[in-house]
């Protein structure tokens, strides 16, 4: 039986051909969350280094007990509270999408660390949910993030609402994947679209993600 992990690797390598992508320009984020520390070493052991977590507690507490080259994201939802200590364990964070939240990531940001790696989550499906920036916001979110010198601006991320149809699931990957497009014509230098989870990955490796954030497809079904 091959390994979940190779097998999505071949998956993902394969997936990069048929759309006509630059090999190896879509990288591989483990979604951990509801995951023990077990799970996570397993997949470390096989040479997964990016792991993602949507709970700060549930966080902290595993990261001592795993190997500290670990590149730590936080993909969950922000609330202020929670920005200090996000902002000391992280390496990443993909869910930015206010300015409140980027000053305080970016004031309490320890200064011995290197600026945290940020993307703009950005709500493609307004009926769905209300994280990210509305698209009108963007590009002075954008901006004013750039500003901040504790924070490094890396790129856009967004949650579609799920569809099952790959068409559909194009559709919203599509319309992030053209914002990221012009950000960069404005001059921001960004490299990285963050999108794409474990049933709709070929639809945003089709439509430029680097970066999908896989869970169920690498560790089996979370439990509730
Ligand atoms: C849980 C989660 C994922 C992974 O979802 P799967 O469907 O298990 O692949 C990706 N991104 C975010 C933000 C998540 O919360």
């Amino acid at each position: 039986m091959t390994a979940p992990l190779s097998s999505l690797l071949s998956t993902i390598r394969s997936l990069e051909t048929k759309y006509h992508r630059t090999p190896n320009s879509v990288k591989l984020l483990a979604a951990s969350k509801a995951q023990s520390s077990e799970k996570i070493l397993t997949l470390y052991q096989e040479g997964q280094r990016v792991f993602g977590e949507n709970y700060l507690q549930e966080a902290i507490a595993k990261m001592p007990e795993l190997p500290n080259d670990i590149e730590w994201h936080f993909i969950g939802p922000i609330q202020s509270n929670k920005t200090r200590k996000i902002a000391e364990h992280f390496s990443w964070v993909h869910s930015v999408s206010s300015l409140y939240i980027a000053k305080r990531l970016n004031d309490q940001r320890p200064l011995n660390l290197a600026p945290l790696n940020i993307c703009i989550e950005v709500n493609i499906s307004e009926e769905n949910t209300k994280s990210g920036v509305m698209q009108n916001e963007l590009l002075s979110l954008a901006k004013e993030c750039l500003l901040l010198p504790q924070l490094t601006l890396r790129g856009l991320m967004c949650i579609p609402a799920p569809s099952t149809d790959l068409l559909t699931q194009r559709k919203s990957f599509h319309a992030v994947s053209a914002l990221f497009e012009s950000l960069r014509n404005d001059g921001i230098n960004i490299d990285t679209l963050s999108m794409g989870m474990s049933d709709d990955l070929e639809a945003a490796i089709a439509e430029g993600s680097t970066m999908i954030r896989v869970g169920r497809a690498l560790f089996g079904e979370r439990k509730k």
